[in-house]
């Protein structure tokens, strides 16, 4: 294979994006990832250790990867994480290593996470109640996100993005509390469908207001104007801002308004798996490869053949569609 050959699927898509999902362990249990009890845990054995990753992530960006996102589980809750981001922002050709996160450890990690490299953090919130905060990720750490997010921000990890999944009859009642979060704050708030995943709660269509919805929702209270996309700064975010607001406001539509199309991405699972859709159950294993001796090649042919298998869409809005046997917490949201 040669050493500089690009990842590009059967669609002309060019893979540039590997979100990789350090753990499954969590400290919080949202009702939309998981049940109350927590979900069967990975052996640790079967987990990807750190220098596995790291080979993994070398070979990808020898290929064509810029972006990569660490995300889990709770990312934080890995020990050694820190040293884990810096080896992987010493990567050449690495230009973009982000975090997805809960916020609950953030207060005590932004600066090790800045000085190690880390360029920004996205924040999982869902209320600023702290009874339905609870509520809804059965903990009871509002105060500590919300300091965390305070503290990335003082850290550099900007944009700090805030990730709000709006669960109708839930919480849209905040969503112009959020939205008003950009106006004071120079935080991205993004707004997410609520999908489709293999937990105990339940989606419901009903339940998932849309991009369109919540956009209006939050134009009837003030106008907000679009942003021009930076060179897909946004990912699949659709941007806006409110006139002379520090932050923005974002909209993210997996369920309204795939972004197939342009979908630049691939996933690795805690336990070694790479995944080439959100919504598709179908996985290629890579760690019986890194763990049978087997040389760089064998790796380099997986990561094509898993690039190659990339279906065109996701099919949540055809009859055929159905929820994925793991939950986002397996898969690496
Ligand atoms: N624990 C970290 C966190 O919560 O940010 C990282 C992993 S979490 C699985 C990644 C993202 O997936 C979070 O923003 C979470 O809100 C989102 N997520 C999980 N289940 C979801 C669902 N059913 N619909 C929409 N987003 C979901
Ligand atoms: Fe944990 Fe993130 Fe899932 Fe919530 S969404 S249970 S914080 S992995």
């Amino acid at each position: 294979m040669d050493r500089h050959a690009r990842l590009i699927d059967a669609y002309e898509r060019r893979i540039d994006y590997l979100r990789i999902s350090v753990t499954d362990r969590c400290n919080l249990r949202c009702v939309y990832c998981m049940p109350p009890e927590g979900i069967d845990l990975i052996e640790s054995a079967d987990i990807l250790r750190y220098e596995e990753l790291l080979r993994i992530a070398r070979i990808a960006v020898a290929h064509g990867v810029t972006k990569i996102r660490v995300t889990g589980g709770e990312p934080l809750v890995r020990k050694g994480i820190v040293d884990f981001l810096r080896s992987l922002s010493l990567i050449d050709g690495l230009d973009d290593l982000s975090l997805t996160t809960n916020g609950v450890l953030l207060k005590d990690y932004a600066r090790r996470l800045k000085d190690a490299g880390l360029k920004r953090v996205n924040v999982s919130l869902d209320s600023l109640k702290r009874d339905r905060f609870q509520k809804m990720t059965r903990g009871d750490n509002l105060r500590q996100v919300l300091d965390g997010l305070e503290e990335a921000e003082k850290a550099g990890l900007t944009p700090v993005k805030i990730n709000m999944v709006v669960i109708k009859g839930f919480n849209d009642d905040e969503v112009i509390d959020f939205a008003m979060m950009s106006r004071t704050k120079p935080y991205h708030v993004r707004f997410i469908e609520y999908m489709p995943f293999n937990t105990q709660e339940g989606w419901q269509r009903e339940k998932c207001l849309t991009a369109r919805q919540l956009k209006e929702m939050i134009d009837a209270v003030e106008p907000l104007i679009p942003v021009a996309d930076t060179k897909g700064a946004a990912g699949p975010a659709k941007r806006f801002r409110f006139k002379d607001a520090p932050g923005e406001v974002g909209f993210i539509s997996p369920v309204s308004e795939h972004f197939c199309g342009s979908c630049n991405r691939l996933r690795l699972t805690s336990d070694g798996k790479l995944r080439t859709c959100l919504f598709s159950d179908k996985e290629i294993d890579i760690r019986k490869a890194l763990r049978d001796g087997s040389d760089d090649s064998a790796i380099e042919h997986l990561l094509f053949r898993a690039v190659a298998e990339k279906p065109e869409g996701h099919q949540i809005n055809e009859n055929v569609f159905k929820k994925c046997s793991r939950t986002m917490s397996l898969i690496g949201g």
